[in-house]
C-alpha cells in the first residue's frame, strides 16, 4: 500500500489529467440538501461535501434500464453500449463496500458479463465522509475501506491524503507525479489519526446486526410484520436507493415489422407488488407484510448464510427516504423488542385509541 499526498489546489488538474479518455463522474448538488453522481463536464460542479447522493454508484455500473441484446428468430446479438470507460470520483466507503456486495453477487452462480465488464471498466477513487443521524456503518465496520478503490482521499482540509489501492491507481499518480507529494510528515500523520478518531465519535446510529440473523428467525411470525405491511406504501423506494439491492425485470420489445426484440434489463424490486407477479394471474406475495419480509429476512439473514456479510452496507439511505419510517435501523431495533418512534407504531397506537 502506497500513500502519497496531494495539495486541494492539485485536485482539478489532477483529475483533468486523467479524465482524458474516460467519463468522470462525481458528486453534484440537486437542490438544498440532494446530491446525485453525474457526469462532469465542469470541475466546479463536484461537491464533496455531501453525506449520500439519492442512488448509489451502482446506477453508473448497471444503469436502471438497459439493452442487452437484439434477437431475430436464429440469433442474438449482444448489447455492452452501457460498458464505456469510467472514473467515478467521490465514493464513499459504505458505497465501496457496496459494489464489493455486489461483485459477489453477480460472481455467484454465473458470471454475470453486463455488470461484469461495466465493473472492470469503472476506476473507484474514493473520498472521506462525515456521518449524519441515519449513517450505521460503523456497526458493519463498512465506514472504513481495505480493497475495492483504485485511490482513496482522505480530506484534511488543506491537502488530502491518498491511499493508493491498485496498480491501476497507481497508474493515475504516474500521470502527474509531480502534483504529489510523497513524503508524509509527523504533523500530517497526527492530522490523519484524529480525524479518524473524531469521525469514530460522531457516529449516533448503532445497530446490533450480529442479532439479527436469529431475531429474523425467531419473529418470522411476529404481528409486527403485519403492522409494517399496514404502513407500507409499497413505493419501492427503498430498494430502488439501496446499495446492495440487485432486483431487476427483463423486458422483451419487439419491433414491429423487423423480424426482431430488443431485450432489456430493468431495475425493479421486490417491495413492489408486480414484482412476484407471474402469469395466469397468481402472485406470491401480494401482501405487502410478506414483502417487506422477504426484503429483510434476504438482507439480515440470507445474504449472512451466502455470502458471509448482510445486504446492507449501513449508508442510511433507507432511512433518508422511506415516507413511512420502515428502514433497517427501525426495523432492527423492532425486532429487538424496543420501543420504536416509527410512523407505524404511531398508526397503531391511533387505531387503538
Ligand atoms: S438496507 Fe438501508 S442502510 Fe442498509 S445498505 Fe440498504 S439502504 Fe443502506
Ligand atoms: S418500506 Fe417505505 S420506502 Fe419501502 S416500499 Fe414501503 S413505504 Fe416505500
Amino acid at each position: 500500500m502506497k500513500i502519497v499526498k496531494l495539495k486541494k489546489d492539485n485536485l482539478f488538474p489532477f483529475l483533468e489529467a486523467i479524465s482524458g479518455g474516460a467519463e468522470l463522474w462525481a458528486p453534484v448538488k440537486q437542490g438544498p440538501e440532494q446530491h446525485t453522481f453525474q457526469v462532469i463536464r465542469d470541475f466546479n460542479e463536484i461537491d464533496l461535501d455531501y453525506t449520500r447522493t439519492i442512488l448509489p454508484p451502482n446506477q453508473i455500473i448497471t444503469p436502471p434500464k438497459f439493452n442487452m441484446f437484439q434477437a431475430t428468430k436464429t440469433e442474438y446479438t449482444p448489447d455492452f453500449s452501457h460498458v464505456s470507460k469510467k472514473i467515478i470520483f467521490g465514493i464513499h466507503p459504505c458505497d465501496i463496500h457496496g459494489l464489493l456486495t455486489m461483485d459477489k453477487f453477480y460472481r455467484y452462480a454465473i458470471d454475470d458479463p453486463y455488470f461484469l465488464e461495466s465493473r472492470q471498466n469503472a476506476l473507484i477513487l474514493g473520498h472521506s465522509c462525515w456521518p449524519d443521524e441515519h449513517c450505521m456503518c460503523k456497526s458493519m465496520n463498512t465506514h472504513i475501506v481495505k480493497e475495492g478503490y483504485d485511490l482513496f482521499f482522505t480530506d484534511l482540509k488543506d491537502i488530502y491524503i491518498v491511499w493508493i489501492g491498485s496498480t491501476r491507481g497507481d497508474d493515475l499518480i504516474r500521470i502527474r507525479p509531480d502534483l504529489f507529494d510523497k513524503e508524509l510528515t509527523d504533523q500530517d500523520i497526527q492530522r490523519y489519526m484524529q480525524r479518524r478518531e473524531d469521525r469514530d465519535e460522531a457516529f449516533t446510529c448503532e445497530i446490533d446486526f450480529a442479532s439479527m440473523p436469529d431475531l429474523m428467525e425467531l419473529r418470522y411470525n411476529a404481528p409486527l410484520w403485519e403492522e409494517l405491511g399496514a404502513a407500507c406504501l409499497a413505493c419501492g423506494s427503498c430498494s430502488n436507493v439501496c446499495p446492495t439491492c440487485n432486483c431487476y425485470n427483463v423486458e422483451d420489445r419487439p419491433v414491429l415489422g423487423q423480424g426482431l426484440s430488443n431485450i432489456s434489463r430493468c431495475w425493479d424490486a421486490c417491495t413492489l407488488e408486480n414484482y412476484s407477479a407471474v402469469a395466469g394471474g397468481e402472485n406470491f406475495r401480494e401482501k405487502r407484510a410478506e414483502r417487506l419480509k422477504l426484503w429483510y429476512t434476504h438482507k439480515l439473514q440470507a445474504y449472512i448464510s451466502k455470502y458471509g456479510t448482510p445486504a446492507c452496507v449501513g449508508c442510511g439511505r433507507c432511512a433518508a427516504t422511506c415516507p413511512v419510517d420502515i428502514n433497517v435501523k427501525t426495523v432492527a431495533d423492532a425486532l429487538k423488542g424496543e420501543e420504536v418512534d416509527a410512523f407505524w407504531t404511531r398508526l397503531n397506537k391511533e387505531v387503538t385509541k
